[in-house]
């Protein structure tokens, strides 16, 4: 196949991929297109804290810092496994498109399969991934404290310091309460999370270089840049932009989390964010 029939089948290949995708899916041209030029799809394991956390950047720090965070909703609120994630952010968005997905390590699902997986999908296809060791609740959690506390996949005991946090304010009934209050981040938890990116990103990194490999470091990453359009990196290069070491098991990257990448993407919890 010449170079030029590779990128027509790949811009033919956009189309049928999202043959399947209902109407309501479909990226609405109009939508978000007064917000800002950058728009970058998320797809997300969990269907509650973490579509709220991408509305909370979005509405606080998407004009400013001109981007727009497309959730890609899977059409029912059940939640994904991590294949699934890479799966569901490739539905919606196209080859050219900034695509990531978050998901967690989580241990209770039976996840020694589908992690390794995920990460070689999303490679394949020019994703980026933030795997969370135990699960997001650590990201949430590196906003008011560093932690360091292996919990080989289970998240009971991150979970709980976050409720009892006292600077976590609302997080108190955080997966107790019934509803949206449980799993959600508006009002007063979001608001309590907000304007401590800059500690998250610095915890998140420092996780990095204490992973158990011994061998990783995030140290010298400081621009997380856009994966290449054609989704043609190689697995050591893709798993290099995390600073964790080629040959780094993500099963044992405990505890760790990658959605600070995100972040500093983005703009956001860096020393020229003004320390956010
Ligand atoms: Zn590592």
């Amino acid at each position: 196949m010449s170079k030029g029939d590779k990128a027509q089948d790949r811009r033919g290949g956009r189309r049928r991929d999202r043959g399947g995708v209902p109407d309501r899916l479909r990226r609405a041209p109009a939508s978000y297109g007064d917000r800002s030029n950058r728009v970058v799809y998320v797809a997300c394991e969990g269907s509650k804290t973490e579509p709220d956390y991408v509305s909370l950047l979005n509405k606080t720090y998407g004009r400013d810092k001109n981007f727009w965070l497309k959730y890609c909703y899977p059409g029912h609120t059940n939640g994904l496994d991590p294949v699934e994630t890479v799966e569901q952010v490739l539905m919606e968005a196209g080859p050219g498109d900034e695509k990531w997905a978050l998901f967690d390590r989580d241990a209770d699902d039976n996840r020694d399969r589908k992690i390794p997986d995920a990460m070689r999908l999303a490679a394949d296809e020019g994703v980026q991934a933030a795997l969370s060791h135990p699960s997001f609740e650590l990201w949430l959690l590196l906003h008011f404290q560093h932690w360091t506390g292996q919990e080989h996949g289970h998240d009971e005991k991150v979970k709980d310091r976050l409720r009892r946090h006292k600077d976590a304010k609302g997080f108190k009934d955080y997966d107790k309460a019934s509803g949206d209050r449980g799993k959600g981040l508006n009002d007063e938890r979001g608001k309590a999370l907000l304007g401590r990116e800059a500690a998250a990103v610095r915890n998140a990194r420092k996780l990095v270089k204490a992973c158990p490999s011994g061998r990783c470091s995030a140290d010298r990453i400081e621009k997380i840049a856009p994966l290449p359009a054609d989704g043609t990196e190689k697995y050591a290069e893709w798993t290099a932009r995390t600073g964790h070491a080629p040959g780094c098991d993500p099963l044992k990257r405990d505890p760790s989390t990658d959605v600070w990448r995100l972040l500093v993407g983005l703009g956001l919890g860096t020393e020229e964010d003004g320390g956010r």
